[in-house]
């Protein structure tokens, strides 16, 4: 049955044994107190989750979601959704079985690219009390070393000099926010959903950057009156395969043209401070927070263990031929690989969180990795290393050379990535490098050679910190060698106790 609004109760009461929960609150009674740019896998997954449950379960009318697509690839989203009453499946997939739940929390959906002052305009309106963000890292501009906005970006360029048509997210928030003030309004939260350690201080810096670049006093009003809550998110939403639309059709009837498939387990760990009030996700399961250091500490669990691991079977997996992150866990000598390169590498530099055990944690992430149901694909894990491996993996190794601990399998890691930006795996085959700095890199990984010095010199992704660290780039260049001369597969076991 094709999903849409007319078939959902004969979806709900179709005949077999798989139940599909289906929205039945009153979808045309809601106001869209929440914008959201970025609707990709990650947030029909998380937030819009969350919020469809304060819809179903809470009555919470006032926060149903518009989604926004600012890109061109994002016409595809809009013309499925619109196709379905903006309804979509969420498949939740572990090794006891499917579960199958219909999300009716997106209310409406803009393409920016269609109308750009459409978009300013619903942020701009009373109702709209949040917007919020999954624009991947790349989205917000931010350099590394400086810690400041890439004020030089062509988009950013663009968006100083043409405030009614911006293209990239700062211009957005930055034309809507003005609105607001003239219309005597208060601000909206920012509020950031994208994997980075600080998210929401990194979404207020950029934002607050780019707006005084236009006009101080907006900057002012903005820096005094937002608000950008930290956030840490978590939940392996993998791409959606077109085997994964046939099994939802076979298996439960639902004929959706794009379906989210994830994992039971979901996280949210949010500072509260919002500027123009919020849903009560303390309902849902949401860890609210007062002080933003709890954000910080669960962050960097995240970030360190969760998504420095998902890096550490991207990048040797990728090399090595993997296709599934499961299937990198299912090899005994990389499984203790990152195993021990939490353990012995990550887990040491972490700081104790009251009510969290740490191996558990660890102990979790081994099982959520290994569920082979999920199907999580290694190029998704890979794309946009630039953005990654700078807050995954650099970070640790940096401490562990101040505190003289170990870091090679970190090392390995980053030295696997530098081989992999040539898109050539260990038996020769190419693959394709997803990044927005892939021309700069693979100019300077095919220059560099087994030297990682080259790549090294992006003061926006390494800084200063680790550049002329000898150990460090000892052990870089040693892993590089390794890997070209005998590949990752046999020169795994070197870094395994
Ligand atoms: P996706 O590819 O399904 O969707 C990405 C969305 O971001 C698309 O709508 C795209 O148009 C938009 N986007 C990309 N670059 C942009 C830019 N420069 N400006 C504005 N919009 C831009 O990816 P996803 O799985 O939804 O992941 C998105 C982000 O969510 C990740 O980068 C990560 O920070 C966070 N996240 C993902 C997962 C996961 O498991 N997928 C888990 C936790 C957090």
């Amino acid at each position: 049955l094709k999903l849409t609004s007319k078939n959902l109760s004969q979806i709900a009461s179709q005949q077999g044994d798989q139940k599909v929960q289906i929205p039945t609150y009153e979808r045309n009674d809601v106001k869209e107190g929440i914008v959201h740019v970025g609707v990709g896998g990650f947030h029909r997954a998380h937030l819009a989750v969350y919020i469809n449950q304060l819809l179903q379960n809470h009555d919470q009318r006032d926060w149903a979601i518009c989604g926004v697509g600012l890109r061109s690839n994002d016409a595809a989203m809009r013309d499925v959704l619109s196709a379905q009453d903006q309804l979509y499946t969420v498949i939740e997939r572990s090794a006891k079985g499917s579960a199958a739940k219909i999300v009716g929390s997106i209310n409406s959906f803009l393409f920016a690219p269609d109308d750009r002052e459409a978009v300013i305009a619903k942020m701009a309106h009373p109702d709209t009390h949040i917007v919020s963000l999954t624009i991947t890292e790349s989205g917000y501009y931010y350099n590394e070393n400086t810690h400041q906005l890439q004020s030089e970006h062509a988009d950013i360029q663009h968006d100083l000099a043409n405030e009614t048509s911006p293209i990239s997210t700062f211009g957005f928030l930055y034309a809507a926010l003005a609105r607001r003030h003239e219309q005597g309004l208060k601000p909206f939260t920012v509020l950031s959903c994208d994997n980075m350690q600080k998210n929401g201080s990194i979404t207020r810096n950029m934002l607050e950057s780019f707006a005084r670049l236009r006009n101080p006093d907006l900057a002012k009003w903005i820096a005094e009156e937002g608000a950008f809550p930290n956030a840490m998110v978590d939940r392996i939403t993998p791409s959606t395969s077109p085997d994964d639309i046939k099994s939802l059709a076979e298996n439960f009837g639902i004929d959706d043209a794009w379906p989210v498939v994830t994992e039971p387990f979901m996280q949210w760990v949010v500072e509260d401070k919002f500027c123009d009030g919020r849903p009560p996700f303390e309902k849902v399961g949401v860890q609210v927070v007062k002080d933003v250091h709890d954000v910080e500490q669960f962050e960097k669990y995240k970030l360190r263990l969760l998504n420095a691991s998902h890096s550490a079977m991207a990048y040797p997996g990728q090399l090595a031929g993997f296709k599934y992150v499961h299937e990198v866990m299912e090899h005994p000598v990389y499984r203790k690989f990152v195993w021990q390169m939490m353990q012995e590498e990550v887990k040491p530099l972490l700081p104790d969180i009251p009510g969290v055990d740490i191996d558990k944690y660890c102990n979790t992430l081994m099982e959520r990795f290994s569920n082979p149901t999920i199907m999580d694909q290694i190029p998704r894990v890979a794309l946009n290393a630039s953005g990654k491996i700078p807050q995954f993996i650099i970070p640790s190794i940096a401490e562990q050379i101040w505190v003289t601990g170990p870091f090679r399998r970190l090392c390995f890691v980053a030295g696997a990535w530098f081989r992999y930006i040539n898109g050539v795996d260990d038996e020769g085959n190419s693959f394709e490098v997803d990044d927005p700095m892939r021309e700069q890199l693979q100019a300077l990984a095919k220059a560099g050679g087994n030297d990682p010095r080259d790549l090294l010199s992006i003061k926006m992704l390494f800084g200063d910190d680790l550049r002329g660290d000898k150990r460090f780039i000892d052990e870089v260049t040693t892993a590089m060698e390794l890997i070209a001369k005998d590949g990752v597969m046999a020169t795994l076991p070197k870094y395994v106790d």
